[in-house]
């Protein structure tokens, strides 16, 4: 069968490391990426020789060895993953990906609107299958999207209530923060309620959000009224069952977002020491009642990458979601030495 020929257009944050993911895996061929400025990113791409396609609207790229230009991009891809900043990948869309019937993936900075369906393959794969436009949605609602789904199918979901503790800025940005503020976000309910229901619709979701000065990951305290009564053991069971979720342990001192990602990269997996499963601390998770009540932690750099890789299946009609979800994870590693806590 021949390799599905994948380019992205943004090569940032996340479209850095989904040109990493699109590179190993087997049934996938990286075309290439767009060159938007001239950036130490694009150095490293020409080192390593993935090719460069001049983007739409360029800064001066003189410096760097150019493949070809936009409509050349677009002529050898089968599909785009457009990794822009939010908001440009829907005028993008509007520009050049529809105007060619071009299929894309987008992220979680653009609005549902834009797309056929929004992604998170563990809970809706199938609703992806053969769609023009899918996008995954955010770093945060992929981590809920992924806990709440395993919590609904095994107990039922009456209601919840989510506080996101969101980190600054990612690790290389200098611009944004707070340096020295704990800053909450004054609008209730904050944008990942909604945001998960564009994934489960039927959950009944409240959340709040602010920022802190950390770049490292996102932290959430979640509550979740369930319509059967949980218990600490089997929920905690359940999430080390689940696909893409990692249940660490206060004793054996992953205490902290810091040491989370220590551990990340003391795996050792080919993936920059990264962590794209949602942490969940062993000895966060309490019942009381109905109520099931866990903190969990969001490698925002991440989780999403191995979700862009199941959504180019997805649409380009790879039927099977759970022998995606194989592939993907057996490719990058995820869930490995899973169950190294005792
Ligand atoms: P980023 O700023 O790190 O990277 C964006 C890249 O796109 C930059 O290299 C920029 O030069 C390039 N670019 C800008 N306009 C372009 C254009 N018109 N054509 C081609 N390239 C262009 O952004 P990011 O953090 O990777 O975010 C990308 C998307 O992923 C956003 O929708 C964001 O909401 C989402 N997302 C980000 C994170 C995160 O934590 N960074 C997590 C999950 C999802």
């Amino acid at each position: 069968m021949s390799k599905i020929k994948v380019g992205i257009v943004g090569y940032g944050t996340i479209g850095k490391r989904v040109a990493d993911a699109v590179l190993l895996q087997e049934d996938m061929e990286l075309v290439g990426v767009t060159a938007h400025s001239y950036n130490y990113r694009m150095l490293a791409a020409m080192a390593r020789n993935i090719p460069l396609y001049e983007a739409p609207e360029v800064e001066d790229i003189s410096k760097l060895k150019i493949a070809g230009n936009f409509p050349d991009f677009l002529s050898r891809v089968d599909i785009v993953v457009d990794c822009t900043p939010k908001k440009e990948g829907a005028l993008m869309k509007e520009k050049y990906y529809a105007p060619l019937k071009k299929k894309a993936i987008f992220q979680g900075g653009e609005k549902s609107k834009t797309v056929d369906v929004s992604f998170c393959a563990q809970a809706n794969y199938d609703s992806a299958v053969g769609k023009d436009y899918v996008r995954v949605v955010s770093c945060n609602t992929t981590g809920l999207c992924r806990t709440l789904h395993a919590i609904k199918q095994r107990y039922g979901i009456a209601a919840v209530h989510a506080t996101m503790i969101r980190r600054g800025a990612d690790p290389w940005d200098i611009r944004h923060g707070p340096i020295n503020a704990i800053v909450p976000e004054l609008q209730l309910p904050s944008h990942h309620g909604p945001d998960v229901q564009t994934v489960l619709p039927d959950v009944n979701i409240f959340t709040s959000a602010l920022s802190v000065s950390t770049t490292l990951m996102h932290v959430h305290s979640i509550t979740v009224d369930c319509k059967e009564i949980p218990s600490v053991e089997e929920a905690l069971k359940l999430f080390e069952n689940t696909t893409r979720i990692r249940v660490v342990d206060n004793a054996s001192m992953v205490r902290s977002t810091a040491e989370v990602m220590e551990f990340a990269k003391d795996l050792g997996r080919d993936t920059r020491g990264d962590m794209p499963e949602i942490i969940i601390w062993k000895e966060g998770v309490g019942v009381t009642g109905n109520k099931l009540l866990y903190m969990q932690a969001i490698h925002q750099e991440s989780d999403v990458v191995c979700e862009n890789i199941d959504a180019i299946r997805a649409a380009m009609g790879f039927k099977d979601g759970k022998k995606s979800i194989e592939m993907t994870n057996k490719a990058l590693g995820i869930d490995y030495c899973k169950s190294c806590i005792q």
